[in-house]
């Protein structure tokens, strides 16, 4: 029988870190907090928000704060035109996204008249939804764009009506005394392929225009998913506040 190991659980004799509080493998250092995974690795952990599991839309509203107008069935909320973008009722700072999203499998349309739809983290960064499979549009428009400043880094796009996977990994910007002091900073994989890789966004979105951190927002916004008028479904979102934890 192997003999029992038993590694040491931490040094009080080692280095200051640089710009860290804490020693290396400083044994007096919290442990990070027990998160215990979903069933898969797409499903919600522990500490996830469940913004939409497949049945009903009481997490979001319109943005006049009534109801949510958009199709719920077989699991999936679909895009109602007309009703307009649909905000989370639950707002995030730093924050990681995880959603599911299928453009129409009949194509109609081209370029940005195709599967268009959006993610906006804090109500106002998109990271664009499109059907951008064999779709020529302007590359900042481009399925998993920093909307209208950067393209995402491949198309990673699977074919219409194919489910399709967004993982996003969102810093708010800071302001001190209404000074940018740090930009937006977004992180994009789609169907798990990195798209943007702490990408610092020039300011919330707009269109055919430059976009500023001047006026300042709020430290928290909501999620908001676009009605661009094409029949774009979702599901499985869930989001996971960063802010909970020690991001030293
Ligand atoms: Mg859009």
């Amino acid at each position: 029988m192997a003999e029992e190991k038993h590694g040491p659980t931490g040094y009080d004799d080692t280095p200051i870190l640089l710009g860290q509080p804490w020693r290396v493998h400083d044994g007096e250092r919290p442990m990070p907090t027990v998160v215990t995974p979903g069933a898969t690795s797409t499903d919600p952990p522990e500490d996830a928000v469940v913004l939409f599991g497949g049945s009903d839309m009481s997490g979001w509203e319109n943005k006049d704060g009534g109801p949510a107008e958009w199709t719920v069935e077989n699991g999936y909320a679909q895009v109602n035109p007309k009703s307009g973008d649909i905000l989370s009722k639950a707002t995030f700072g730093d924050a990681q996204l995880h959603l599911e999203f299928a453009a129409p499998s009949e194509v109609r349309g081209s370029s940005q008249g195709r599967g268009n739809s959006g993610v906006f983290l804090m109500g106002l960064y998109e990271v664009q939804v499109l059907d951008g499979f064999d779709n020529r549009t302007y590359a900042d428009g481009l399925t998993g764009a920093i909307y209208g400043q950067f393209p995402p880094l491949v198309n990673a796009c699977r074919a219409p009506g194919e489910w399709q996977t967004y993982d996003i990994v969102f810093q708010a910007p800071r302001y001190q005394n209404s000074n940018l002091v740090s930009p937006a900073f977004l992180t994009v994989f789609l169907n798990g392929i990195l798209l943007h890789h702490h990408k610092a966004a020039h300011g919330p979105t707009g269109h055919r225009n430059l976009s500023s951190y001047d006026p300042p927002h709020g430290p928290k916004g909501p999620l908001k998913l676009q009605d661009h008028g094409d029949l774009v479904r979702y599901r499985n979102i869930w989001m996971r506040d960063l802010g909970d934890y020690d991001q030293a």
